[in-house]
């Protein structure tokens, strides 16, 4: 299985059109996002392990998130959750040619992983830290993407960070699954928000995470 079958299962589907996305998935190579055990299983439809019990979305996840998110070139992006780093290199392409991806990682492991992976993406910045508060620093942001299970309050408290006319995608609360929510920011600075449908992610940790969670720091 090749990354063509699954842009034709998305096109089948009516899960991705947009050409420009379509390109960003034949340009960005997933194996480049794996750990050498598993690039052979680059291309089936499924979340796959990486270091301390996280993993890389499952493709498909990676195309609706992504969708959701209307990525328009030249803009500045946040992803919180950068795993593997292969997300944050499609945004890294579809923001081209003068857009920022910053990426934000709580593992050390993993920030090391995706900075190592995404090393000849330039627009892409990976960050070391604690993304359940966002990333001050670089805000306000055209588009937030969180890659964990979050807290709706923690999902709120990031919306300031939000440029007017913004969008923040995130699959929110913690269960068997979650929803996934697009959030637009309105030039009135109202948020007007939309479900998609249920999804599986790692919980978000870190100050404002699920700390209830063994796992978390
Ligand atoms: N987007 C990734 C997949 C993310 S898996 C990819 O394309 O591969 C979720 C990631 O979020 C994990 O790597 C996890 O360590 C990270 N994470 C969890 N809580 C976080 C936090 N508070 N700040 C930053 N990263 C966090």
């Amino acid at each position: 299985m090749g990354i063509e079958e699954l842009l034709r299962f998305w096109k089948e589907n009516e899960i991705v059109h947009d050409e420009r996305i379509i390109e960003a998935f034949l340009k960005v190579k997933r194996e480049d996002f794996l750990p050498e055990e598993q690039k052979p299983y680059a291309y089936v439809d499924s979340a796959l392990k990486l270091f301390c019990g996280q993993t890389i979305s499952q493709p498909t996840t990676v195309a609706i998130m992504t969708k959701l998110l209307k990525p328009n070139k030249d803009q500045k992006i946040l992803e919180i959750g950068s795993g593997s780093g292969y997300q944050a290199a499609i945004l890294g392409h579809l923001v081209q040619p003068k857009g920022k991806v910053f990426t934000i990682e709580i593992i050390k492991e993993l920030f090391e992983f995706a900075k190592k992976n995404l090393e000849h993406f330039e627009n892409v910045e990976v960050i070391f830290g604690d993304g359940s508060v966002g990333y001050k620093k670089e805000a306000p942001y055209d588009r937030i993407i969180i890659t964990a299970a979050s807290p709706r309050e923690t999902v709120e408290g990031i919306f300031p960070q939000l440029r007017l006319g913004g969008i923040l995608v995130a699959p929110v609360d913690y269960g068997d699954y979650q929803k996934m929510y697009r959030f637009s920011k309105l030039e009135s600075g109202e948020i007007e928000e939309e479900e998609f449908g249920d999804f599986v992610f790692v919980p978000l940790r870190g100050k404002l995470g699920f700390a209830k969670f063994k796992t978390s720091p």
